[in-house]
């Protein structure tokens, strides 16, 4: 059995616990990954404060040449990291691709550092004095990152939080944890010193050593609401800095106006593909008015059916399968819960079985109509292939339903009527927001974050704000008197005259 290890210049002794790793696609263990503990994270600790000094003190043009380094590396290895990828988590390899992608215009942002890091500077702010800033680096900073990107989050965190000078410890998740490994052993080949990436795997045990651990002032999270949550609260009551990201549920409202086809097109791709498995997937569709959620509705149905669900190697497949068979049975529950809650299940994709890999993790594609703001599974989160229509009569509605969910990560609308799209995107209640754009990810010069139970904590991931996570200002106030008397009175707050 292949066995997966922390990445660390230290050994790290033989691990008293250890996770499976599924291959999703065959329902077969492919590897076990060791699960650290406190002990360990000590380690991972002393090696990261013994690195960091010097890399802070490397000049930015070094440590962006690095960054260059690592990007050029991550592009030479695409092909293999995505395999890695597709075959620990179950999405399909062009779109792990994608999600090696993401990761790398995050890496390639970072290559600017030198600029981004210039600060600001006023000349003569009043007599003789001239103000200053500087951004400086935290120390050690943390990642602890969902399953659903493991390429593209870790980089989201650790290339600005590097970049900037920090040491990183990561903490990917337990269920394809092969690729930050990779990650990492590409960083050092990049010419990055041994220590300063450091890949710690674990569960609840890891993070909360992480947690609490007094030389960590910053810790950066990406998972599900209920733990964000925690994660924020426990990490501030040790006075950490700390971004955490949740679940979501986003909707695609779809306007009278809109150009179906194009939704169709636009809505099975944010619906159905990586198997849903997306926090900005677009799960419930929003159709204004009876006649846009007929025709919308007929349109969908032969879309769906032409969906091709495969191993997440075949070249072929749409989606592939969920990442665990305990996640498979939560999606199907849920299915069970809208049609107990009075959903109709148009397409039922519970029970999928794919020929020659019965055991896989499979789910098809499912699509409920008359789904209500008062049902659970419009509530919650379900994470898998199910689209649910919820009919709003007008315009209004549409934009207070996103609005009013608890969740508030990314939001679209479809239509062709430039004004309501304006209106829409000013009034609406989420973070990101796309128009005419399924997925709305900003690029990486811009920055990511959701809102509401999406987002706990009020600094975006990556771009400028991600360099003001990973960092702290410093504001300099200098005065060089040129030995005149000034008049000054040193019993009154200094002003500037
Ligand atoms: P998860 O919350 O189960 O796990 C995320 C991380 O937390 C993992 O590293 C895991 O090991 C750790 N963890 C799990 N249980 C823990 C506990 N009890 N205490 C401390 N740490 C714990 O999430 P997941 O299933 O890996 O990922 C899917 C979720 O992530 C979905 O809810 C999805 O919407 C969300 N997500 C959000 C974003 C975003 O940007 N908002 C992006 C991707 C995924």
């Amino acid at each position: 059995m292949r066995q997966i290890d922390h990445f660390m210049p230290t050994p790290s002794p033989a691990p008293a616990r250890k996770a499976q790793v599924w291959n999703p696609s065959t329902g077969e263990i492919q590897a076990e990954v060791a699960l650290g503990d406190a002990a360990l994270l000590e380690q991972a600790v002393a090696t990261a404060k013994s690195v960091q000094p010097e890399w802070a003190a490397t000049n930015p043009q070094k440590r962006a040449r690095v960054m260059f380094k690592f990007k050029e590396l991550i592009e030479e290895n695409m092909q293999e990291l995505a395999e890695l990828l597709s075959s620990e988590h179950g999405k399909v390899v062009d779109d792990a691709k994608g999600d090696v992608q993401r990761g790398l215009e995050v890496i390639e942002f970072a290559c600017g550092i030198p600029q981004v890091l210039k600060g600001e500077y006023t000349p003569g702010a009043g007599p003789g004095i001239d103000v200053y800033s500087m951004r400086q680096p935290l120390g050690i900073g943390a990642g602890i990152t969902p399953f659903n990107f493991p390429a593209m989050i870790p980089m989201w965190m650790f290339g600005m939080a590097i970049a900037a000078g920090n040491a990183f410890i990561l903490k990917p998740s337990e269920r394809d944890p092969s690729v930050p490994v990779r990650l990492a052993e590409l960083f050092v080949e990049a010419g990055a010193p041994e220590g300063l990436l450091q890949v710690v795997h674990g569960d609840k045990e890891m993070v909360d050593a992480i947690l609490d651990h007094p030389d960590i002032p910053a810790i950066s999270f990406v998972g599900s609401s209920d733990i964000a949550n925690y994660i924020y609260h426990r990490g501030a009551e040790h006075g950490k800095r700390v971004q955490a990201f949740g679940g979501a549920k986003n909707h695609g409202i779809v306007m009278p106006d809109a150009d179906l086809d194009q939704v169709v097109n636009d809505l099975t791709g944010a619906a159905f593909g990586s198997a849903g498995e997306r926090c900005m997937a677009l799960p419930v569709v929003v159709p204004v008015g009876e006649d846009t959620a007929n025709r919308l509705r007929e349109k969908l149905l032969p879309a769906i059916a032409a969906l091709r669900i495969g191993v997440s190697n075949d070249p072929e497949a749409h989606y592939g399968p969920v990442v665990t068979p305990e996640h498979k049975a939560r999606i199907e529950q849920w299915i069970d819960t809208a049609e107990a809650e009075g959903g109709e299940i148009v397409v039922d994709g519970r029970g999928f079985s794919l020929q020659g890999h019965e055991d896989g993790f499979f789910v098809g594609p499912t699509l409920i109509d008359h789904v209500t703001p008062q049902m659970s599974s419009y509530q919650e989160e379900i994470f898998g292939p199910v689209l649910q229509i919820v009919r709003a009569k007008d315009f209004e509605e549409a934009v207070r339903l996103p609005s009013e969910h608890q969740y508030g990560n990314g939001v679209a609308i479809f239509t062709r009527n430039g004004h309501a799209a304006r209106e829409f995107a000013s009034r609406v209640n989420v973070g990101m927001v796309g128009i005419n754009v399924p997925i709305p990810v900003p690029v990486s010069y811009h920055s990511f974050g959701g809102w509401k139970r999406s987002g706990f904590g009020d600094i975006d991931q990556y771009g400028t704000e991600g360099l003001a996570f990973w960092t702290k200002k410093k504001k300099v106030t200098q005065r060089w008197p040129d030995g005149s008397p000034d008049g000054g009175n040193a019993f009154v707050i200094p002003t500037m005259g």
